[in-house]
């Protein structure tokens, strides 16, 4: 269609610009888009990893410290209990006595019942009695093939510790069992204070190991010189956690501490100090590398260090799992975010294509009304056409008239009698007003209105101007007109189109009156609740039932060719709806059709 084309083609042209344009960096924004996506994935991984590492370390290190405590405390409870028991030993007189002479056999028997029996009744390990020199007098193993009995201890660090000072304590591997123990001695003395020797308790810790074996976690106890001598697993035992000088082996070699057990190093590398004496460690061993979390512990009193390594594993599968997640969260936002960016992006096409489709109706809309505003005025002129011979008439007749006053009024002015042609000339003027109102009423209805004219109009009125177009016709076909009329009827509307309409249905009535005897066309005018109805009946044959549905169809007509266009009764249903009305046609009961109109009714009031 011409009008939308100009439109049309300017939209596509600024359309197709700027989206040639953004192709063109497209494929950067994507690069650009992808790197941003990547790049966020990787920050969110590394951060969520991080922040899980930190949490798991200090959560582990708090539940290692604390398992670390428990286990200490267990460990000096034990040596606690035993503690007092060389000491009170000591002061057993049979004791005291056997160490103030030479030891014979029967007195060594006794004494060896004697320890055997406190040694089974205080559940220590070995109970051993030297002498002055060192050697074992009594011991309650005396009938194992381990004895001590006969054995010199004297370059054991405890005997050398109670000779000095009265007490001593030393852990080490037994030179004659090879049953690694911890040793408290107490001096025995006489009356006068004279050291007579040492009585000495050995305790061995296989309840303890066994008990700890039963967690996950490393638990290993080490010597002053860093040599871990209980652990609770195999393999953990005799191990050098630093390395040791000559002045340390020269001392080990002399005290016989680990006796024959090799001691091997074992190493580690701290991989990051966490503070409050826990660090994450890299253990190797022959099986591989494991990271540990580490925490130590000292025991004041023995030099010893409590140990408690713990598997980093779980921290790591923490991290990982944390990792993932984060990745997931990451993603699934990236996800949202292309989700909501792609609704708004359809949201705004649908919005683009609405607003293009609006426009297109409203151009559209603008091209048809100019149609039918057309149709209209074409069919309106055919209308007028079609009454011309009767409108010649209509103007002959009283040109006739005229003619003849006038030559009477110059003959009443030859005679003399000059107020009587004044009253002849009177009449001339109302005949000559006549034709001008009836000329300018013609003008008027003949001249092309816009649709969309609403003003307030008389609908009595506009049935007289369009009874007044087709008076000659009424006149000449000898049609009675009957009218029932409750005015003033006000409407809104185009009083030239609502006249065409009144013309088109006032016509059609007269047309189907042709050779009806008593021919009548009866007009009713009717407020009926909030509009006004008008019906215009005829006594003609009427509609014929097959065509009652196509009366308002364009081009619709039953009239020979040259007489009926069928466009009177289209054009009338859509002047009426266009008004916000109906045209109904319908056929009477007694004979003849019944054409309705029906309009809202315009206020009163002006
Ligand atoms: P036209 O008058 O040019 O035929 P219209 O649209 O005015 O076109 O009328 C269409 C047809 O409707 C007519 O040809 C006629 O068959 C029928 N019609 C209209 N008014 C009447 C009427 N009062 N009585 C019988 N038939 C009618």
């Amino acid at each position: 269609m011409a009008p939308g084309q100009g439109p049309d083609v300017l939209w596509s042209r600024s359309v197709r610009h700027p989206r040639a344009a953004m192709s063109a960096s497209r494929p950067l924004r994507l690069i650009f888009a992808s790197l941003l996506v990547l790049a966020g994935l990787a920050l969110s991984v590394y951060w969520a990893g991080h922040h899980a590492r930190q949490r798991a370390l200090l959560v582990e290190a708090e539940a290692a410290h604390e398992q670390l405590g428990l286990y200490a405390s267990s460990l000096r409870t034990l040596l606690e209990r035993y503690r007092s028991l060389p000491a009170v030993l000591a002061l057993d007189p049979d004791i005291r006595q056997a160490l103030a002479g030479p030891v014979d056999s029967e007195r060594q028997q006794a004494l060896n019942l004697k320890l055997q029996q406190v040694n089974a009744a205080a559940r220590t390990s070995t109970l051993e009695l030297l002498d002055r020199d060192g050697l074992a007098v009594a011991a309650s193993n005396w009938d194992l093939p381990t004895s001590y009995v006969g054995h010199n201890y004297a370059f054991r660090p405890y005997f050398r510790q109670t000779l000095a000072q009265g007490t001593g304590r030393f852990y080490a591997v037994g030179v004659t069992s090879g049953i690694p123990g911890y040793f408290l001695s107490n001096a025995v003395r006489d009356g006068a204070g004279r050291f007579l020797g040492a009585m000495v308790v050995k305790l061995e810790f296989p309840d303890l190991e066994r008990q700890w074996s039963q967690t996950p976690d490393r638990v290993l106890v080490s010597d002053a010189k860093g040599i871990v001598f209980l652990a609770n697993h195999d393999g953990w035992r005799y191990r050098e956690l630093q390395p040791l000088d000559t002045f340390a082996r020269l001392e080990l070699a002399e005290t016989r501490q680990y006796d024959r057990q090799p001691l091997s190093p074992l190493r580690h590398r701290t991989l990051e100090p966490l503070g409050d004496g826990s660090q994450l460690v890299r253990v190797s061993t022959e099986q591989g590398e494991t990271d540990f979390l580490w925490q130590s512990i000292t025991l004041a009193e023995d030099g010893w260090t409590l140990h408690l390594l713990r598997d980093a594993k779980d921290i790591q599968s923490n991290v990982m799992s944390a990792r993932l997640a984060a990745a997931g969260t990451w993603l699934a936002l990236v996800f949202l975010f292309l989700w909501l960016q792609q609704r708004r992006r359809i949201e705004r096409l649908r919005q683009r294509s609405r607003e293009e489709l609006e426009q297109l109706v409203e151009q559209r809309t603008a091209a048809l009304r100019t149609a039918q505003d057309g149709l209209v005025q074409a069919a309106k002129l055919a209308a007028l056409g079609q009454m011309s011979a009767a409108l010649a008439h209509e103007i002959n007749q009283p040109l006739t008239a005229q003619r003849m006053h006038l030559a009477s009024v110059r003959l009443l002015l030859d005679a003399g009698r000059a107020d009587e042609a004044r009253t002849a000339l009177a009449r001339v003027d109302e005949l000559l007003e006549r034709m001008a109102a009836l000329t300018g009423h013609l003008k008027t209805f003949a001249r092309k209105t816009p649709g969309g004219l609403r003003e307030r109009i008389e609908l009595g009125h506009v049935l007289d101007q369009a009874l007044q177009l087709l008076a000659v016709r009424i006149r000449a076909d000898q049609v009675e007109v009957s009218q029932t009329l409750s005015v003033p009827a006000w409407v809104l509307g185009d009083a030239i189109r609502l006249e065409q309409v009144l013309v088109n249905l006032l016509r059609n009535a007269l047309d189907a009156l042709a050779g009806i005897e008593h021919p009548h066309i009866a007009i009713h005018l009717r407020r009926e609740d909030g509009d006004w109805c008008l019906d215009i009946a005829d006594n003609g044959p009427g509609i014929a039932a097959e065509h009652l549905a196509s009366v308002f169809d364009p081009f619709f007509t039953t009239k020979p060719v040259g007489e009926g266009l069928g466009l009177g009764l289209a054009v009338s249903y859509g002047i009426v709806h266009e008004l916000g009305g109906r045209l109904e046609a319908a056929n009477r009961p007694e004979g003849g059709a019944l054409f309705r109109l029906v309009l809202p009714a315009a206020s009163e009031e002006p």
